[in-house]
């Protein structure tokens, strides 16, 4: 089975025809600039070897410390694990399962899938549970943060480093290269080659035409008339996917308002409490997020101050007044450049992950820091109503339906 003909952009709803491309080509919506499919030459040998690649750092940053904390001739080991169960053991059940679930479960899941995905494929075999898998692949994408947590280690190195020595385990150097090999076999992976050579549970009734009723699946991307929709009694489906199918993101609108009113309403106590407590030599420090910052600050480690006033302060700011304005400017009709609105949630899709920052550095601290009176670090409120923050902006991002932009251009136009 060949690729598909017809393609939905996703971002701005216009219907095209896919051109054949050149190997390493790149398709881009004529309308909105979204990328719409990207020839990954050897997709699938190259995706399958980082994969294999990747489960076996995956195991070796898991299974030993990443880092030893010493001081007052004391050392204590860190593995990737103790934070979230140092957390855990404090109470701090949201902020651990975030953590774990981020950290830990997301990307380890997503190699696994991948590799009981493109095992089979590789074999020239299509078992029936192989779509499912491969659909929680796309769902389980955005929630790995490995990349950030790396972040997140270096800043608690910098931050410790005038009070304790800091040494680096073999976890750490493995967990470094599973960042690249992560990002590399998803630059490898080809979606839509996989889902090309996806069996359709039932034949077409007829070929989609624009205008004439035509439903795009979200997952696959497969673009057929609403008459070769599967029905459950419920829902129509994507007759390759099985995914729900619908024209667009169902209660988009109120659902982003839902969550970003309670991001707005968490951001508040998320700034002004402290994120957690420093006890060294018997003396006890709370920060904030800000005072965070003008710590790294004062303490000469400008560059990374600037790093986690973006990510922290910064981004999350940024992020709730792009939605404000989208949802605003999709409520009014505005007709004000759809391109460049279209952008700006490009860009809140992918800068809002950065500020989960934060929210590593109180773990890593909480977990290297554990010498009672001598030094101990505790997560503090403020740190869950942030967690809280980033979850829901990011929820709220995924549930805006970018589309909704175009839509009031088109309904004015005719
Ligand atoms: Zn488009
Ligand atoms: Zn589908």
């Amino acid at each position: 089975m060949g690729r598909d003909t017809l393609t939905e952009c996703l971002e701005c709803g216009l219907l095209q025809r896919n051109p054949a491309l050149p190997p390493g080509g790149t398709a881009v919506c004529v309308r909105c600039g979204n990328v719409l499919h990207r020839d990954r030459p050897d997709s699938l040998n190259r995706t399958l070897a980082l994969t294999v690649a990747g489960i076996l750092l995956f195991v070796i940053a898991n299974a030993f410390p990443f880092l030893a904390f010493e001081m007052g001739g004391q050392t204590t080991y860190t593995t990737l694990m103790t934070g979230v169960l140092d957390l855990w053991e404090g109470g701090n059940l949201f902020i651990a399962s975030v953590v774990f679930f981020t950290s830990i479960l997301a990307p380890g899941l997503q190699l696994v899938l991948l590799l009981t995905v493109l095992v089979p494929l590789s074999l020239g075999r299509m078992p029936f549970w192989l779509p499912e898998l491969f659909r929680w692949v796309r769902t389980l994408t955005p929630w790995g943060m490995t990349d950030v947590f790396m972040l997140g280690i270096l800043v608690s190195v910098v931050k410790l480093s005038e009070m304790a020595t800091i040494l680096p385990g073999a976890a750490l150097f493995a967990f470094g290269i599973l960042i690249l090999v992560l990002a590399g076999a998803q630059s490898a992976l080809d979606p839509d080659l996989v889902w090309s050579r996806v069996p359709w549970m039932r034949e077409p009734v007829r070929p989609p035409r624009p205008g004439d009723g035509h439903l795009a699946c979200d997952v696959c991307k497969l673009v057929i008339h609403r008459d070769s929709a599967l029905w459950d009694g419920r829902h129509l489906r994507c007759p390759r996917c099985a995914d729900v199918l619908h024209g667009r993101k169902p209660n988009s609108i109120q659902r982003t308002w839902a969550l970003l009113l309670a991001a707005v309403a968490f951001y508040i106590p998320a700034n002004l409490l402290p994120i957690m407590t420093v006890t060294s030599l018997g003396k006890s420090q709370s920060d904030t997020i800000l005072s965070g910052v003008v710590f790294l600050f004062e303490n000469g480690m400008w560059p990374l101050a600037v790093i986690v006033f973006v990510a922290s302060i910064f981004v999350p700011m940024l992020k709730l007044l792009i939605l404000l304005t989208l949802l605003l400017s999709v409520q009014l009709g505005s007709r004000w450049s759809p391109r460049e609105r279209t952008r700006l949630y490009r860009i809140t899709e992918a800068i809002g992950r950065w500020s989960m920052v934060d929210v590593y550095v109180v773990t890593i601290l909480v977990a290297l820091v554990r010498l009672g009176n001598l030094a101990s670090v505790q997560a503090e409120a403020g740190a869950i109503y942030f967690c809280a923050v980033v979850v829901l902006t990011m929820l709220a991002a995924m549930s805006f339906d970018p589309r909704l932009i175009w839509d009031g251009l088109e309904r004015k136009h005719v």
